[in-house]
């Protein structure tokens, strides 16, 4: 059964079109908080990360952003609540996220979040972690990836037993409840 203390969230630098994303994000931040977990992200007050991050913050738990040096500019990442720990280049800030969370979970989001969620994927496979990867499915937005994923199982290019590493839900407290058990 899953006790996290730290999760690390992939999301979008953009908060998308539709508010139900934003809400997405910041339901989560206070799911997390509720929970007394800290959020590990990718630094910076823009999109969807802004929104969890100010969420988690708000609600009194730790902040820590990981940010790479050429990103960490007020005009490209914005202001960021609570601690900010500066890296080199984005493989470090990935390894850094990887390293200290205890789990990780995924917005919605653009390339950015999509390459993130599919890293931690694939590292679970080769057995590098064994740490929980949840996916918030808000309002049928990753059913085209999972729908992907599928496709891997039937093509043989997927394992079925890998198919389950990602555990989805459609609201954070599912998905939050589901990675308890499961992780
Ligand atoms: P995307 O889903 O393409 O918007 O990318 C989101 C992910 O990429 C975040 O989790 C960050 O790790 C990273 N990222 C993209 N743009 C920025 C930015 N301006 N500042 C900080 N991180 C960013």
């Amino acid at each position: 059964m899953g006790n996290f203390k730290k999760i690390c969230v992939f999301c979008g630098s953009n908060s998308g079109y539709r508010k139900i994303f934003s809400d997405a994000a910041l339901d989560l931040g206070r799911e997390l908080v509720e929970r007394k977990i800290d959020l590990v992200y990718g630094g910076g007050s823009i999109g969807l990360m802004g929104l969890v991050s100010q969420a988690v913050y708000d609600g009194g738990c730790n902040v820590l952003g990981i940010i790479p040096r050429a990103l960490v500019s007020v005009e490209i990442s914005g202001h960021a609540v609570g601690e900010v720990l500066i890296v080199s280049d984005m493989h470090e800030r990935k390894a850094e996220m990887a390293r200290r969370a205890d789990a990780f979970i995924a917005l919605p989001g653009g390339y950015g979040t999509m390459e993130e969620l599919l890293e931690v994927i694939t590292w679970s496979q080769l057995g590098i972690h064994e740490k929980p990867v949840g996916l918030l499915n808000i309002d049928g937005y990753y059913d085209c990836l999972l729908g992907l994923f599928d496709k891997g199982v039937e093509e043989g290019f997927i394992k079925p037993s890998a198919r389950n590493i990602v555990i989805s839900a459609t609201s954070p407290k599912e998905l939050l409840e589901k990675m308890e058990v499961l992780g």
